[in-house]
């Protein structure tokens, strides 16, 4: 205890002292990534009153610029998850967050302010930066995955399974998501299928045994996908790669869910932050502060688990507030702010 209020003794002074000289190259608040968890960022960091930048990055929007109708958002029947994202984006820039179409390629979160440089060649400083880089799902690499991403391939059970109410689906992966998976999809397939490359499922042993409960899920080992085939419109059948006799099949198929893992977007932090042994940012305790004070993380580059847009959102909002009253902690006065303010 006593280390922990030198340490953040040692860490405050230093702040103090910079943030009396006004310097233009700051920016206050910055938030990488566009999705719902930096656009909710956004919006609580500049209602709370902090000047506001978000970098888009490569992905503006994220994952739900890729999913069509999103159900599962309270307050939101239904709506494409373009459209929703573009809504969240006016909201914040309506209160005066900035959206900036570009990259952030180094950051130096071993000094403070912060360093953050882009794409573009901008070089800024930073007081509070929350990472909102979300995770893109790993995808097959098949032939029909592209042209069905959409129609019938899904990464999402929890937000596609009712499209696929008394269908024939498959999900493909072996570990604790692809039973997930499989168990939400249960609810409303027909039969539910989980391929399996290996010869063995590497879930967890409890997870395993719940698919027991679950009579329409059936486990095929040694399967790879080889070929998804549709009729133009969406998945008709996928063929399918015995790996024990080498034999290639065609079965008819409704639906395919991925459930191959996911890749945080967070190797540009690598060294700089606690990382899970999978590569996503450590969050401490039920905050969104990462290992370094001033750092935070929030929606699917932080969570492997939930990877839901109401989750993400949820975990913006959180973050922002967690920058805010640390800022203010740090001597980030309103006269501080008023300098950053247009
Ligand atoms: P994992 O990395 O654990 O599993 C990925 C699975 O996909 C493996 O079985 C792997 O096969 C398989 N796979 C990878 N590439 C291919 C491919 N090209 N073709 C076919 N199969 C492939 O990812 P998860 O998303 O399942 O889990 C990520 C983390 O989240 C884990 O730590 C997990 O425990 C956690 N999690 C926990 C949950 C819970 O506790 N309820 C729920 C969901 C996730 P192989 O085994 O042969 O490598």
């Amino acid at each position: 205890m006593i280390i922990k209020i030198l340490c953040s003794i040692v860490c405050v002074l230093p702040l103090l002292g910079a943030i009396e000289d006004y310097d233009d190259n700051v920016w206050p608040v910055v938030v990488l990534g566009a999705g719902p968890a930096g656009l909710n960022a956004a919006l609580y960091a500049v209602r709370g009153g902090f000047p506001t930048k978000v970098l888009t990055g490569p992905l503006k929007g994220g994952q739900l610029m890729g999913t069509t109708a999103v159900e599962n958002y309270a307050g939101v029947k239904k709506i494409q998850g373009g459209e929703l994202t573009s809504i969240m984006e006016e909201q914040a820039v309506e209160f005066g967050a900035e959206v900036i179409d570009d990259a952030v390629t180094s950051v130096d979160l071993g000094q403070w302010p912060f360093i953050i440089r882009t794409e573009n060649g901008l070089e800024k400083k930073v007081f509070a930066l929350i990472i909102a880089t979300g995770a893109t799902p790993k995808m097959l690499g098949v032939p029909g995955e592209e042209t069905y991403f959409g129609s019938g391939i899904s990464t999402c059970a929890k937000c596609d399974c009712r499209f696929f109410t008394k269908k024939d689906v498959f999900v493909v992966g072996g570990g604790d998501s692809a039973i997930e998976e499989a168990m939400h999809l249960s609810a409303y397939a027909n039969s539910v299928t989980v391929l399996v490359r290996g010869e063995r499922m590497r879930a967890a042993h409890l997870m395993k045994e719940k698919l027991i409960g679950y009579p329409k899920i059936r486990v095929q080992l040694h399967t790879q996908v080889t070929q998804i085939i549709g009729n133009g419109k969406k998945v008709t059948h996928l063929e399918l790669l015995d790996a024990l006799t080498g034999r290639k099949t065609m079965v008819k198929a409704d639906g395919l869910f991925l459930a191959i893992g996911h890749k945080p977007h967070a190797d540009l932090f690598k060294g700089q932050l606690e990382l899970t042994e999978h590569g996503y940012i450590v969050c401490k305790e039920r905050s969104q502060e990462t290992s370094v004070p001033g750092v935070y993380a929030a929606g699917d580059v932080e969570d492997p688990y939930y990877r839901q847009a109401i989750v993400a959102a949820a975990a913006g909002c959180k973050a922002a507030i967690d920058a805010g009253a640390w800022l203010r902690k740090m001597g980030v006065t309103e006269d501080v702010l008023d300098k950053y303010r247009k």
